[in-house]
């Protein structure tokens, strides 16, 4: 296996083409960050925050995890998103998720995966609600539509969040946004859930969750 070190020479490259490009790049970096987005996304090595979207260090905070997962009880999660709103003032939550996602996989399958089985709880739940109209599609479709669905339901728990709630109540024009990304293609799609003061969650997520099936049964 090749050492890493050479990743410290890919880093070299890069800060020096940064520089080449902008000479204040880094000492402007140094001083603050004031990015507009938080990403909360999926680990999956190939969905990279920054790069799918184009943007430079600096411009989105980022939280990532298996199967893009929002818990109640993740302190790590609900930290991220209180620092991110509350003293970072991002302006919009996206929360993405993507096709092909093993995680979601794991929620899907009978095979054992160890601590992502307790991590996945969540997803597992998602699947058994909707899983008489799920068992409709061939087995290949579900675990696609089951990340569509899984979005939905984060942005639904993001929209309970006390923080983003108490956010809202202040008149904080945040929005939250239910995004899911093809590795296929590499590009981002939009489920359409959007959150911001003053909507209704609940009817949002039925109207998504509606706008899924339709496009699922093709009509
Ligand atoms: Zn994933």
């Amino acid at each position: 296996m090749k050492d890493p070190s050479h990743l410290l020479q890919h880093n070299r490259n890069w800060a020096e083409e940064m520089r080449r490009q902008d000479p204040q790049f880094f000492s402007r970096l140094a001083a603050q960050q004031r990015p507009a987005y938080l990403w909360i996304g999926c680990s999956d090595s190939r969905v990279p925050a920054n790069q799918i979207v184009n943007l430079m260090p600096g411009e989105v905070f980022v939280h990532r995890n298996i199967a893009n997962l929002v818990h109640t009880n993740d302190i790590n999660c609900l930290a991220v998103i209180q620092f991110a709103v509350e003293v970072l003032n991002v302006k919009h939550i996206i929360l993405c998720g993507h096709y092909g996602c093993g995680g979601v996989q794991a929620a899907i399958d009978d095979n054992s995966h160890g601590l992502v089985d307790y991590w996945v709880w969540s997803i597992k739940l998602t699947y058994k609600r909707h899983r008489s109209w799920l068992d409709r599609f061939a087995p290949e479709r579900r675990p696609a539509i089951l990340c569509e669905l899984n979005v939905i339901e984060q942005v639904s728990t993001l929209s309970c969040n006390r923080v983003i709630q108490q956010a809202w109540s202040q008149g904080n024009p945040l929005q939250v946004h239910s995004w899911i990304y093809g590795i296929q293609d590499g590009l981002l799609r939009d489920l359409g859930m959007c959150c911001s003061a003053g909507d209704d969650p609940e009817a949002l997520f039925r109207e998504a969750l509606e706008n899924i099936k339709r496009r699922a049964d093709g009509v």
